[in-house]
């Protein structure tokens, strides 16, 4: 086991019990759950419109050259420099290019979790920049000096009690539990930023080919202030992200709000489609547009894995997940965490360093009648660990699973095996205590359902006479 795998298990056995952490998420994913399904049921033809989100996108996947090509092409025309990026080096090195160039001093965020795939913050802030994040949830996490908890909710894991207490200690304000007035005090030490930033920087949702715009959808208006404000905006995207026409955005956007943040659409959703045009008012001088690569390419090209690339990152997966919502977003310590992370992070990343992610699931299949874009994850999570178990075959799990096999087919060894583990429970107190590890006990958190010496049938039998 690696030191990832095992930095893993420690913190999911320590999650697992954590009942405060748990009723947090709980009760966040309880509202989200609701709100969802209110929007899902406005749509006239929900499951309709999954399909034809999953078509539009598995096709852009198998020409993907051609589209990014008229992306490419579109988004020059109008005066962006459009950079590709093989690796998360690439483009970092890319970026550190820029601000070299336009002799800047600070960089203004707002949301990206492609970003953090190439973990851009730390490289900036390395060289010696100053990286101020936008976001209300990436400017707390930021505060905190941690990785996001969720793609779409960073600061999910916080009460408005450790906000304020985060505030208070690092921003020197008064303590208040007044939501309305934390996001105040963010906002004023925002606003100050946005105005000394040299350069602004954006995620993208969406790159649209037909039209050479790239699509960005938020609720705070954070991302059209770092885009208007600084002189000089990059956008960073990967190169799934390209769909093919303007048309399909009205698709795209209500799917992605109702999934995303239970919203018939964002609070705002701009388009981008180059640097401020003779005449217009407002706008960056100098817009660049980076599209990452990073594996992707790779991924394209393999007809099993290349369903993962339709990923709208709209988190709802994550949101139905038993095992994110029992162990938290950061024990998965990726960039990806929960369903869409166990299948991604060793594909993008390394199999043997993050294969212990695609066994973390009970393949209950939630994830897979959540995701919009009907992305089958249960089956690639499969697919990952049978990639991991050929390189890595484990003999004792093999016997394991044999005998188990044994044990469910053959009625005389489950019943006698039955028997034999009523007898073995009763010794269970003894062995608990003395375990080599308790914490990483199956019952250390959980109780264990009792054995029976007579099976029901057992009792069926006697009481039928
Ligand atoms: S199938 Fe696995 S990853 Fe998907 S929701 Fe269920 S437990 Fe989570
Ligand atoms: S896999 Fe599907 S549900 Fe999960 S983040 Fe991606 S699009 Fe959303």
């Amino acid at each position: 086991m690696n030191n990832l795998a095992k930095k893993f298990h420690e913190d999911a056995a320590r999650m697992a019990a954590d009942i405060q952490h748990r009723n947090t998420i709980t009760t966040a994913l309880g509202k989200y759950a609701e709100g969802r399904d209110k929007k899902i049921a406005e749509f006239q033809d929900w499951q309709g419109a999954r399909q034809m989100a999953s078509d539009i996108k598995q096709g852009v996947h198998t020409d993907l050259e051609k589209y990014l090509s008229q992306l490419t092409e579109k988004l020059t025309a109008r005066g962006t420099h459009v950079h590709r990026a093989a690796t998360g080096e690439d483009a970092c090195r890319i970026i550190l290019d820029i601000l070299k160039q336009k002799n800047a001093k600070s960089m203004v965020k707002s949301k990206s979790m492609t970003s953090e795939e190439i973990h851009l913050n730390h490289a900036l802030e390395k060289a010696g920049y100053r990286v101020v994040e936008s976001d209300l949830g990436e400017f707390i996490v930021q505060l905190r000096d941690e990785p996001p908890y969720h793609i779409v909710f960073p600061a999910m894991h916080l009460t408005r009690y450790q906000i304020s207490d985060l505030f208070h200690a690092k921003l020197g304000t008064a303590p208040t539990s007044n939501p309305e007035e934390l996001t105040m005090i963010a906002r004023k030490s925002l606003r100050r930023e946005y105005c000394q930033a040299d350069v602004g920087f954006t995620g993208a949702n969406f790159a649209i080919a037909d039209t050479g715009m790239i699509s960005v959808t938020e609720n705070e208006g954070n991302s059209r202030l770092s885009a208007s404000l600084p002189k000089t905006m990059i956008t960073l995207i990967g190169i799934e992200k390209v769909i093919p026409r303007m048309q399909d955005l009205a698709l795209y956007l209500p799917m992605l709000a109702t999934v995303g943040c239970a919203q018939t659409v964002t609070c705002y959703n701009t388009l981008y489609s180059g640097p401020r045009q003779p005449g217009e008012c407002d706008g960056p001088e100098e817009y660049h547009v980076i599209l990452l690569d990073n594996g992707r390419s790779e991924i394209s090209q393999d007809p099993v894995y290349r369903e993962v690339l339709k990923c709208m990152r709209c988190g709802s997966c994550i949101n139905v997940c038993p095992v994110y919502k029992s162990i938290g977003g950061h024990t998965y310590n990726a960039t990806y965490p929960g369903p869409i992370g166990s299948v991604l992070m060793p594909r993008l990343f390394d199999l043997q360093k993050f294969k212990h992610l695609s066994f973390a699931c009970s393949l209950c299949c939630a994830c897979r009648d959540a995701c919009p874009v009907k992305i089958n994850l249960p089956h690639l999570i499969l697919k990952n660990r049978e990639a991991a178990s050929t390189q890595y075959p484990k003999f004792f799990e093999r016997v394991a699973f044999k005998c188990a096999s044994l044990l469910f087919n053959v009625p005389f060894f489950w019943k006698w095996g039955k028997r034999m583990g009523w007898i073995g429970q009763k010794f269970h107190p003894l062995i608990e205590g003395t375990a080599i590890d308790p914490a990483r006990c199956w019952t250390a958190t959980r109780k264990a359902p009792k054995l029976v010496w007579k099976s029901f049938k057992d009792l069926w039998k006697r009481h039928s006479k």
